[in-house]
């Protein structure tokens, strides 16, 4: 392998092995090439080497840029920058910055809050994209009202570290609170929410969720481990009993919730028997929904010096082993929705399937969890459902992880409203830091 092809395999894997982390871009146009997602921000001896391999080795590579300087990168493409100079990572963009919607129209994801400040050995996540801020209120508010306004019909939020949202700006409860407002957007089906920390789920939370029917019943919480030991050396705190205390408090108070989480095996110094703890857990936690992954080492991660690697086809025999816990409990979960009939969301025709269209539940979050592949999509009536239609339909076969069913009934479309539109502005982005006021670029 040339240097310039370690390089780049390098890179591929930080990237890959970075959980949660925020998709990289290579951005080119005719003539110039640049690399987003270097941060330079805090100086760190690994991303200024990244930084300087890159355009060493990578000739094609005209510029490169941090995850903070999204708004420079023209400057980049148009060749008046090579490299930024030094800031740290404080872009979060706001309701009036342009977006495209990469996701189908009728459903939409927001960021609400960017960067982290939890101390996870195994992520570099707080590394790469800084101190943990929350975007304002009306600005994720305004921006929800003119998705839905435009058709989405589903929002979820996500984040880093979504359950601190507010906590900057001196809220208290805050997503519980942006929850609360998110829920009275007439024309939105569902609203979710991604990647709750355990220690942040307040009964608040949960009573909102329990309180709004367009709030999906839905929570995913990844735990990343339940022995005691492997959540010390992963610096996250708590144990296997107090998640179970957790879960049993999210289903008493929100009866039917779906609950998803993941997990991390092979971290250094797991042993058979912290394996076997998380095992158990699992089984009693009894998920619907459950993402194993394997350890990797990525040097600057807390994680990279610890002593008790593990061995790579232990890690991977690992895996198998709990997934194969979480299917039976899959299998079983979803057999009790046989015969029922439930509101879906219409995805449209599938990719894995040509005959087959996809739909899902409040209980499925888009992309991650199973799938509700339909049969039928036409009414007796002679009315097909369509891609972005909120239905009616049957379910009538369960596998290990996907539904199948049919619609019996389409249900109406909401009222169109017109956008929100914002009084015109000279300031086209902003920036914000955490706990500072709005700083205008000029
Ligand atoms: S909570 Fe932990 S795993 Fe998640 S982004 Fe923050 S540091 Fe990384």
């Amino acid at each position: 392998m040339t240097a310039r092809q370690k390089l780049l395999a390098s890179l591929a894997s930080v990237v890959a092995s970075a959980p949660s982390a925020p998709p990289r871009h290579r951005v080119a146009t005719n003539s110039r090439a640049t690399i987003e997602n270097c941060d330079k921000a805090r100086f760190s001896p690994w991303q200024r080497r990244y930084r300087d391999q890159i355009l060493e080795q990578v000739p094609e590579v005209d510029a490169v840029v941090g995850t903070g300087e999204v708004e420079r990168i023209l400057e980049a493409v148009h060749g008046e920058l090579r490299v930024l100079p030094a800031e740290p990572p404080a872009f979060l963009y706001h309701d009036l910055t342009p977006r495209i919607l990469t996701t189908p129209r009728h459903a939409a994801y927001i960021k609400i809050a960017e960067g982290c400040d939890h101390p996870c050995t195994f992520c570099i996540i707080p590394q790469l994209r800084g101190k943990f801020r929350s975007r304002r209120f009306e600005s994720v508010l305004r921006e929800a009202e003119n998705l839905a306004a435009a058709g989405t019909r589903e929002i979820t939020l996500i984040g880093q570290d979504t359950t601190s949202y507010g906590e900057d700006l001196g809220l208290r409860d805050g997503l519980a609170q942006l929850l609360a407002a998110l829920a009275n957007v007439d024309e939105l089906l569902w609203v979710r929410f991604l990647y709750a920390y355990p220690n942040r789920v307040t009964q608040k939370l949960l009573d909102t969720l329990a309180a709004h029917p367009r709030l999906a019943k839905y929570m995913d919480m990844p735990l990343q481990h339940a022995s005691r030991n492997m959540l010390a050396r992963m610096k996250r705190g708590s144990h296997g009993d107090a998640f179970l205390q957790l879960l049993e408090r999210v289903r008493a108070t929100i009866p039917g919730v779906s609950l998803r989480t993941s997990f991390i095996v092979g971290f250094p110094g797991e042993t058979e028997k912290d394996f076997d703890e998380l095992c158990d857990f699992v089984r009693a936690g009894q998920f619907d929904w459950m993402g194993v992954f394997e350890y990797s080492d990525v040097d600057n991660a807390g994680s990279f010096a610890l002593d008790g690697k593990v061995a790579a086809e232990v890690v991977t025999d690992r895996r198998h082993r709990l997934m194969a816990i979480q299917k039976k409990i899959s299998r079983e979960k979803l057999k009790r929705w046989k015969g029922r009939t439930e509101t879906a969301l219409i995805e449209g025709p599938s990719k894995d399937n040509p005959l087959v269209w996809e739909a899902r539940l409040q209980g499925m979050a888009p992309e991650i969890d199973g799938k509700f592949y339909l049969t039928d999509i036409e009414l007796p009536d002679g009315r097909f459902a369509d891609t972005g239609d909120a239905a009616r339909v049957e379910i009538t076969k369960t596998d290990a992880y996907d539904l199948i069913g049919r619609v019996v009934e389409i249900l109406p479309q909401p009222e169109k409203r017109p956008l929100v539109n914002e009084p015109p502005t000279h300031e086209k982005l902003h920036r914000i830091t955490t706990g500072a006021p709005l700083r205008v670029l000029g």
